[in-house]
């Protein structure tokens, strides 16, 4: 439902469809947070459309998730899923069928919110046709992600789109402080930065009974449960967790079990990497304690964190991670690789540890030390759950955004009035008032 006196503004999520089923493949954080982001935002008085590429000729072409937000597929390459080291080469088609969405709808968005590179040069196309106000949000930086893993061939365009972005945009949404930080010494020294994070559903998850979250997954409440969830891809650093675990097992550590949460398709780039986890687990003697559970709903997933003692991410490399905030709402603590925005959301000591990554012994260290010892868990599941439903929830993220928005196209009526925006408790209301952009009220 479209509504006139609501200011429409699109996000654009070129491969991580807001509307998918999140765990499988390449759909995890991003999906998540354009979804929850737009849905917020609409509760906020936007009209809210989030564009993807659609991947299957039997997916609706809209998806509608509330009055105000839905999710729109556009035609850009084979209606099949493509890698997303291969989807360039079908921006264009995607740039054209934005652009004609619009018209056919009479629609003009003042403001589109860019995710991932792909996006961005998207984006950027759209900014010198149409002069629209350019907001980015990078979800993974080619030039932290290129230091640890073999250059794909895509690897120059793909840093050059993101410096562009960074210079272009109006602004660039870190979603940490060490995010803007590898911005400014890898990417460049221009461009406006302000820092909004991830967020989570802190009504989904929260503190709840492990007593009962156990007996509903026919659990045992004799047995310590270190669990991982998420995506089944290298850099994800699965292996590590299992080796730790069974590191553990030869200290004579047995009364333990792992589970493994995250889906995969046989024969895709994740299929391959469970097979690939499993025959670790096999090697390394964890077959009898060890769990592959498969790939698990947004309405099931707290009971999963609730029923764990710990929840290992052990990443090599993570741009937020929202697993670690997920687990940490539901009280569970974590040991967590010392990367990325990982070291944003966990505080070592009190809502769970940070370790190096790839590191077995610190990571078998890490979770022995919080399964022997109840009383501190018991103190971190609470600190935990607090913190996050403090500094990371979905609601919160949206007012930050909201403002940012709201911010930048009031200035872009004024016709480049200094850049003041911090997004703090407080927006810039003199702006605001003198400004022609109708203030949108919250309608939830
Ligand atoms: N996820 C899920 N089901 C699964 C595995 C993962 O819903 O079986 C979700 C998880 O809850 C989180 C997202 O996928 O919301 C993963 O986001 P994160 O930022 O941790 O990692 P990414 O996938 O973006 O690398």
């Amino acid at each position: 439902m479209l509504s006139l006196n609501r200011q429409s503004i699109a996000l654009i999520s070129d491969h991580a469809d807001p509307a998918a089923v999140i765990g499988l493949e390449e759909a995890g954080g991003q999906n998540v947070y354009v979804r929850h982001v737009g849905e917020n935002l609409a509760a906020l008085g936007w009209q809210v459309d989030m564009f993807t590429r659609k991947v299957n000729p039997n997916d609706e072409t809209i998806v509608q998730h509330s009055p105000h937000c839905r999710t729109i597929r556009l035609n850009a390459g084979p209606e099949s899923f493509v890698p997303r080291d291969q989807l360039f080469d079908h921006m264009p088609e995607f740039v054209n069928s934005f652009q004609t969405f619009q018209s056919k709808n009479g629609i003009s968005y003042p403001l589109v919110h860019t995710n991932y590179w792909l996006s961005a040069w998207a984006g950027l196309q759209l900014q010198k046709t149409s002069g629209i106000q350019l907001v980015h949000t990078y979800h993974s930086l080619g030039a932290v992600k290129y230091q640890s893993v073999e250059l794909p061939a895509i690897a120059a365009t793909r840093q050059s789109i993101e410096r562009q972005i960074l210079e272009q945009a109006e602004c660039v949404v870190a979603t940490s402080p060490q995010e803007e930080q590898s911005l400014r010494s890898l990417v460049s020294s221009s461009g406006r930065i302000e820092v909004i994070p991830c967020g989570t559903d802190t009504t989904n998850f929260c503190l709840t009974s492990k007593p009962e979250a156990r007996a509903k997954l026919g659990l045992s409440l004799d047995e310590k449960i270190v669990l991982y969830v998420g995506r089944f891809d290298p850099r994800k650093g699965i292996e590590t967790a299992v080796r730790a675990c069974a590191l553990l097992r030869a200290r004579g550590v047995e009364n333990f079990r792992l589970l493994i949460v995250g889906g995969s398709s046989p024969g895709m780039t994740d299929g391959i990497e469970r097979d690939r986890i499993e025959q670790i687990v096999n090697q390394a003697g964890m077959r009898e304690q060890t769990t592959f559970v498969g790939r698990i709903g947004h309405d099931a997933l707290p009971l999963y964190y609730t029923a764990a003692d710990v929840c290992v991410i052990p990443s090599h490399y993570e741009p937020f991670g929202l697993v670690a905030i997920e687990a940490m709402a539901c009280g569970t603590p974590v040991v967590a690789s010392d990367v990325g925005g990982l070291k944003f959301t966990v505080i070592p000591d009190e809502t769970g540890l940070l370790v190096p990554p790839q590191d077995v012994e610190a990571f078998a260290n890490g979770i022995d030390r919080i399964i022997s010892d109840d009383v501190w868990a018991r103190k971190m599941r609470r600190q935990a759950s607090e913190n996050v439903t403090q500094r990371f929830s979905w609601t919160g993220v949206a007012i930050q955004l909201s403002e940012l928005y709201r911010h930048i196209l009031a200035k872009s009526i004024m016709h480049e009035q200094p850049w003041s925006f911090r997004t703090s408790k407080h927006s810039d209301v003199a702006i605001m008032a003198k400004s022609r952009v109708p203030l949108v009220k919250a309608n939830k």
